[in-house]
């Protein structure tokens, strides 16, 4: 069995756990009526005590994004109807990124965030992370959360932090070369931009001492081909996480294999959903549904996180945890699909073969438009000859196009340039850029 963080919970039985849940969500319901404005209006006529099974939780209304936004939006104070605890408890502000609409802007009191910290150290200890590790996080976190936590995380570990801040990616790699970290968190696109830098600083990545990636923000980690990627570049195991500012930490990668994630269930209740928001068959890709069952300053209660899963099975993992897994991770959100020629195009999809063809950087765009003359979509696919490889370009345009319409039914138009002329991204990236 593997080493945990916390064995007793990740290994519980289901029966126990979800007797766990009920227990929680039913505390917290309590809870947010009788502490959030929001809920206490939300929750008007739901007796808490009425909640004594899984059944029961699912009579329960979710909450969007858009909810949390207008009623944050609604008056003067900072966080809006949505704060639990008097403003003086309040010990960190964080926000969204904004993708999505305005920022939602986040409470949490100093007991939340040590919450927090352990989620965190749950999803690094399963990357296995431990005390005599020294963990660079190449970012400047600014207002966003993940990096926050892990690092809060790494310090309740014993590990040792070097915070990455305000640093140009060659400084980084310097610092990587002289501190000689073990392990790195970052996003999956930076992790392949600070690979193709160290080569331009003369530095072999997979020949540094980075050991371990554990990668947040954006769903690459678990796009194989990307996954694979950055573990050869970086020589490295990489583990893939899935959170968000709203509801934490909640998935994590114990690295057996293709697992994919684990649902942190004992701190966590996810619901995998179909569209008549009823929970989907074990094998089924549904919406995600989630509940952080112990925060407490700024509680959602089934929150719509927008990603779209797979409900794979409990107690089968080789690791030995009983919580279930989401094979191959988060597939993306239901508005990253673009709809092209009638047919929706999968981001992931995209990303998944051209990370898979040799001899392309890792820089690419996806560009839809207009057609020249006709009422149709065209859609272009950019990337990357590597340097040492402009002989092939004939033969990776076939196998591009080929590989692109196997995965998506569409046929695209390859543009193939010398590595270098794609603008490169520090931490997201957008690789779609839809001119319809
Ligand atoms: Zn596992």
């Amino acid at each position: 069995m593997a080493d945990m963080w916390n064995p007793l919970l990740e290994t519980m039985d289901r029966r126990e756990l979800e007797q766990l849940q009920v227990k929680k969500i039913r505390r917290l319901v309590r809870w947010s009526i009788d502490h959030v404005p929001f809920y206490s209006e939300k929750f008007q006529g739901i007796d808490p005590a009425s909640i004594t099974t899984l059944a029961d939780v699912q009579t329960l209304p979710t909450t969007t994004k858009a909810e949390l936004s207008s009623v944050q939006s609604r008056d003067d104070t900072l966080y809006g109807e949505l704060l639990a605890e008097e403003a003086t408890n309040v010990a960190t502000y964080h926000q969204t990124s904004g993708t999505s609409g305005e920022p939602i802007k986040q409470a949490d009191s100093r007991r939340d965030w040590e919450w927090w910290a352990t989620n965190w150290a749950t999803v690094l200890w399963a990357a296995g992370i431990r005390p005599e590790d020294r963990v660079f996080i190449p970012f400047s976190y600014n207002v966003f959360i993940a990096f926050w936590a892990g690092h809060y995380a790494c310090e309740r570990i014993g590990a040792e932090v070097v915070p990455g801040g305000s640093f140009s990616s060659e400084e980084r790699i310097s610092i990587i070369d002289h501190l000689s970290p073990t392990a790195m968190m970052t996003t999956p696109t930076y992790a392949l931009r600070l690979a193709e830098v160290a080569e331009q600083e003369g530095l072999t990545p997979a020949d540094t001492t980075i050991e371990r990636i554990v990668c947040a923000g954006e769903i690459g980690a678990s796009v194989p081909s990307t996954k694979d990627r950055i573990a050869e570049r970086w020589g490295a195991v990489v583990y893939d996480h899935a959170g968000a500012t709203e509801t934490g930490a909640w998935g994590y990668d114990c690295g057996e294999g293709d697992a994919g994630i684990h649902f942190n269930e004992s701190m966590f209740l996810v619901e995998i959903l179909d569209p008549n928001g009823r929970p989907v068959e074990q094998g089924e890709t549904g919406r995600l549904v989630v509940t952080p069952l112990d925060r407490r300053s700024q509680p959602v209660i089934r929150f719509e996180q927008g990603d779209h899963v797979v409900k794979g099975p409990t107690s089968e993992c080789p690791c030995g945890r009983s919580y279930r897994v989401a094979p191959g991770g988060v597939l993306g959100r239901a508005d990253d699909f673009k709809l092209v020629n009638g047919v929706l195009l999968s981001p992931r999809a995209i990303e998944d073969v051209i990370r898979g063809i040799d001899g392309l950087s890792d820089a690419y765009r996806v560009v839809l438009a207009e057609h020249e003359e006709k009422a149709i979509d065209v859609a272009t696919v950019i990337v990357e000859v590597r340097e040492g490889a402009p002989d092939r370009c004939e033969q990776i345009t076939t196998e591009l196009q080929t590989a692109l319409q196997r995965a998506s039914g569409l046929t695209f138009r390859i543009e193939i340039q010398n590595q270098g002329s794609l603008e490169r991204s520090e931490l997201k990236a957008e690789r779609i850029i839809d001119t319809r």
